[in-house]
């Protein structure tokens, strides 16, 4: 007799599809089934003996005699697509390293080792840790979220660590979300140096074969610890006992395209399904997070010295209205010099790459911009091209203006390849590191890079916000940053929030061991508050009137958004979607939930699509999702609905 299986198919539709089948299956096995005119692989969901459908097709093969996703992680995909409002189809190929989904074998090609031998540390945890160690070990076998709010620098890996070894003890396995491990190497040898078991780890730099090991091994219980990037969220691991989540305020939590997702705000489902504690660390905790903390749904533990006693550095401003058209302050390369001459290294600090942001006429008012994006274009020097950061087109620029005719075109402005040229003419026997895209493209310049830093000897790091986040550089004294008034002045409602944050982190870097380190930052805008709060560091009285004024706007995290995104290369296609998905949703009703819009997004025009915005707000989160679900179920009626793309993002961040 034949049975019915449901199985998840990735396309972008909202249904499961049903196939007959007459050979033996398992819920969470691939099977290899006809769709359309094509063959495809997809997961079975349920297995039933009833069809609303008639005519089904038949499963081609079976795939896998053991399930490939267990329950507890379908169940977890299954809220996810659910929360998320996106297919389950497409929310499971997230969750599969891509040899799984293609349909290869799921067998291991090469365990990974246990380490030959590990460290122990010389020193005893101070008294915070010890404190915020014990706390998170008592708690483990139970859900729990807590905040290690610990400042730079205040030992929150010595933490992981030793909480992490506790669970390992306990015959558990250990996930550790990172933002970029690309970047933090350390982070990686860190754990390998000091816990006794495989770890493995998952991120966009492994290769296909070592993402199938390492969803193999985690999904067996060989593998310990996995390490990874925001997709790790969704590594099966039978023995899960507790999730850490470092720079929980990092937006690459987050993702931003296709299945939107948020691997921190998931963690506390994770969580709370297996039982377990999440450790969330930062030294910048988001608002989300500290209204948490406020509503006593997680625990905060603080770390607020330096473990080796270091202090934190001493921040300064630099009044830059005085200063027109340099990209340093006198006072500034005057510091940097004192520096040098004390043998320390010195890091400037500034987010855009390339020679100069602007390329312009002096004559008249022309000014490159991107014939398929509505943004200006970057010269960049040493290819001798104008390039476009937002869809990557490039030209060559032109000798005379092709408005006014003049050859009078300039560039304006800086990006990391100027100041590296300014500072060789100011610093010229100074060691010159830049790190940013366009240096660090090949796979290992990156770490050639980061081994001269380690050297200690005497340089300039010239570096974009590659370089804010978990680096140790044990010799940096001083850090410049340039060119940050653009966060003061964006419309983004989380722009001050995530320049307190990336002004705290970038500061961070400086005098972790020894001497006092010292940040100096550039600004027109001296008198912003912000700077009150970041020269003195205190990042959380600054999140605290935040925190207020987004309760006053009732803007997150005081209200649920969501945003209705639709992009087209006809504007106004783009923009009467929008139009007809408000009528839908009005004719739903319900009253708790507000419409904004639909509104043309802040850069308009991106790789020749037009971008609208309609966003959906509400102070009552099961309202909000009630009418995106109807919504969904009836938004094939949308007349528009195949002439543009359109895109539900919950809780968005831009
Ligand atoms: P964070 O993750 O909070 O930025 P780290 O864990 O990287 O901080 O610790 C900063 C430095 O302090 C590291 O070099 C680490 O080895 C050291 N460290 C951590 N805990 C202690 C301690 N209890 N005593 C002495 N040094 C410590
Ligand atoms: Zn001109
Ligand atoms: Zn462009």
């Amino acid at each position: 007799m034949s049975l019915i299986l449901e199985v998840a198919i990735p396309v972008p539709l909202n249904k499961t599809f049903d196939y007959l089948c007459n050979q033996k299956a398992t819920v969470g096995a691939r099977v290899k089934v006809p769709f359309g005119r094509k063959t495809v692989i997809g997961v079975v969901l349920t297995i039933k003996d009833k069809s609303d459908f008639e005519k089904l097709k038949s499963v081609e093969e079976v795939v896998d005699d053991t399930p490939i996703l267990d329950q507890p992680i379908l169940d977890f995909l299954l809220w996810s697509a659910n929360y998320y409002h996106h297919p389950i189809g497409e929310v499971i190929a997230t969750a599969l390293p891509k040899n799984l989904r293609i349909g290869k074998e799921a067998i291991i090609k090469k365990v990974v080792g246990l380490p030959l031998k590990t460290n122990e540390p010389d020193f005893e945890p101070t008294e915070e840790q010890t404190n915020a160690i014990n706390t998170i070990i008592g708690a483990l076998g139970k859900y729990h979220g807590f905040l290690l709010h610990g400042v730079t620098g205040s030992g929150k890996t010595e933490v992981y660590l030793r909480i992490a070894q506790k669970a390992l003890n306990q015959g558990k396995q250990v996930l550790v979300l990172v933002p970029e491990i690309g970047l933090t190497p350390q982070m990686v040898s860190r754990f390998e140096s000091r816990l006794n078991t495989r770890i493995v780890s998952i991120h966009s730099q492994r290769n296909e074969t070592q993402k199938l090991d390492a969803y193999l091994m985690a999904k067996s219980g060989e593998a310990g610890v996995v390490l990874g990037t925001r997709s790790a969220i969704f590594a099966p691991m039978p023995n899960l006992g507790l999730i850490i989540i470092d720079e929980e305020h990092d937006s690459s939590f987050k993702q931003q395209s296709s299945f939107r997702y948020s691997a921190r705000d998931l963690s506390f489902v994770r969580a709370k399904q297996a039982n377990i504690p999440v450790v969330l660390g930062t030294a910048t905790p988001s608002l989300e997070m500290l209204k948490r903390m406020i509503d006593k749904k997680i625990t905060r533990l603080t770390l607020a010295k330096r473990a080796n006693g270091a202090l934190l550095p001493k921040v300064s401003l630099l009044d830059m209205r005085t200063e027109t058209g340099v990209a340093l302050s006198a006072l500034l390369v005057e510091k940097m010099k004192q520096y040098l001459k004390k043998n320390k290294q010195v890091m400037l600090f500034i987010n855009r790459r390339g020679y100069a942001p602007v390329y312009f006429c002096t004559e008249c008012d022309w000014k490159a911009q991107c014939d398929h994006c509505d943004t200006g274009m970057i010269y960049h020097r040493h290819i001798n091209r104008l390039k476009c950061h937002h869809c990557g087109d490039e030209k060559i620029p032109q000798s005379t203006c092709p408005d006014c005719n003049q050859a009078s075109l300039e560039v304006y402005g800086y990006g990391t390849e100027r100041l590296e040229e300014t500072l060789c003419s100011h610093f010229p026997d100074t060691a010159i590191i830049r790190i940013d895209r366009d240096t660090t493209r090949r796979k290992k310049s990156f770490e050639q890079h980061l081994e001269q830093i380690n050297s200690g000897k005497p340089c300039i790091i010239v570096g974009t916000q590659m370089l804010a986040k978990g680096h140790d550089f044990s010799n940096l004294a001083m850090v410049g940053v340039l060119d940050i008034d653009g966060g003061l002045l964006s419309s983004n409602f989380r722009a001050t929030e995530y320049l307190a944050q990336l002004l705290i982190q970038v500061s961070g870097r400086a005098g972790r061991s020894g001497d006092q380190g010292e940040v100096a930052i550039q600004t027109r805008y001296p008198e912003h508050p912000i700077f009150n709060f970041v020269l003195s560091n205190r990042y959380t009285q600054y999140a605290g009137i935040l925190l207020k004024q987004r309760n006053q706007a009732m803007m997150p995290p005081y209200a649920q958004y969501a945003l209705l995104c639709a992009n087209a290369k006809d504007k106004t296609l783009a923009e009467a979607f929008l139009n007809e998905a408000v009528t839908l949703l009005k004719r739903i009703q319900i009253d708790s939930v507000e419409l904004w819009g639909p509104v043309a997004n802040t850069i308009e025009k991106k790789s020749d699509y037009y971008y609208f915005n309609l966003y959906l707000q509400s102070n009552d989160r099961k309202a909000l999702h009630q009418l995106l679900s109807t919504f969904n179920q009836h938004a094939h009626t949308l007349k528009l609905k195949n002439k543009v793309r359109w895109y539900l993002d919950i809780d968005p961040i831009e």
